[in-house]
């Protein structure tokens, strides 16, 4: 069984964020990447299928500029197989993530893909599921346990009542939650071998898919500064700003 993973390069999680000074976006320049957590995470449970017997390859596919290539060196280091670049310097929104990765899935063919739940660039939380709509496939979105057992997938998904368990029928999709597993550290040997592991790179065109962006962005901006907190005497006075200053009593 081929299984195919989307990861995306995104600025590292422990960065803070800055807002450019036009507001066209956020400031990218000498900023450290990295591979987007939640996809870390679909990386690892490929590679734990694979180790299971389950998976015979993993395929990491991730679109977007040259450098790109080094989020897919990482998952080759984590174990997958081999990479898939659609390189474009043009801004990708999940709409057309999702049909170069229908494009993708016409020509590999694979039984699973696996993608994070969200990017934590966007925040989009759309890909995994638009990808289910375009291709007709069954969705198991924010996975936190997955289950393979002949042609089905069982999917435990975190909703907001507790856990959901769902039974999907293969050829399927899943994202990935934080709780599913925790991703590896790829080691050294790993990491070299990794160097020759082939990467394909593909245009869009040459997939047939126009990725011109459907969204506009008006302004990105900070969020509201917090005002600092206080420490009151005595509950009068709590009441009294509750009551003259909140003004919620
Ligand atoms: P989003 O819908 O943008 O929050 O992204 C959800 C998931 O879609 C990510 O965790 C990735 O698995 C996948 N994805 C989104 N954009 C890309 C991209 N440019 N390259 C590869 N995978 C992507």
């Amino acid at each position: 069984m081929k299984v195919l993973v989307a990861v995306k390069r995104v600025v590292d999680f422990n960065v803070k964020v800055r807002v450019k000074a036009d507001q066209t976006g956020v400031e990218l320049a000498n900023v450290k990447m990295s591979m987007n957590p939640f996809d870390e995470i679909a990386v690892e449970e490929a590679v734990r299928m694979k180790e299971a017997g389950k998976a015979t390859e993993i395929i990491a596919v991730s679109m977007g500029p040259a450098a790109c290539q080094e989020t897919i060196r990482t998952a080759l280091a984590m174990g997958a197989d081999r990479g898939i670049l659609v390189q474009t310097d043009a801004e990708l929104q999940p709409l057309a993530v999702a049909k170069l990765l229908k494009a993708i899935v016409a020509k590999e063919n694979p039984q699973l893909v696996v993608l994070g739940k969200q990017a934590i660039d966007d925040d989009s939380n759309q890909t995994g599921q638009m990808l289910a709509a375009l291709l007709g496939w069954p969705q198991g979105t924010f996975a936190s346990k997955v289950a393979l057992d002949g042609g089905k997938a069982a999917v435990t998904r975190e909703v907001d009542g507790g856990l959901e368990t769902v039974s999907l029928t293969l050829p399927c999709i899943v994202t990935t939650d934080l709780r599913l597993n925790e991703p590896r550290y790829a080691s050294l040997p790993n990491i070299m071998k990794a160097k020759k592991k082939p990467i394909e790179t593909i245009a869009p065109d040459a997939l047939g898919v126009d990725v011109a962006p459907r969204l506009v962005t008006l302004r990105v901006e900070e969020p509201a500064k917090r005002k600092g907190g206080t420490k009151l005497p005595d509950i009068p006075t709590l009441i009294d700003k509750l009551r003259n200053e909140a003004k919620v009593l």
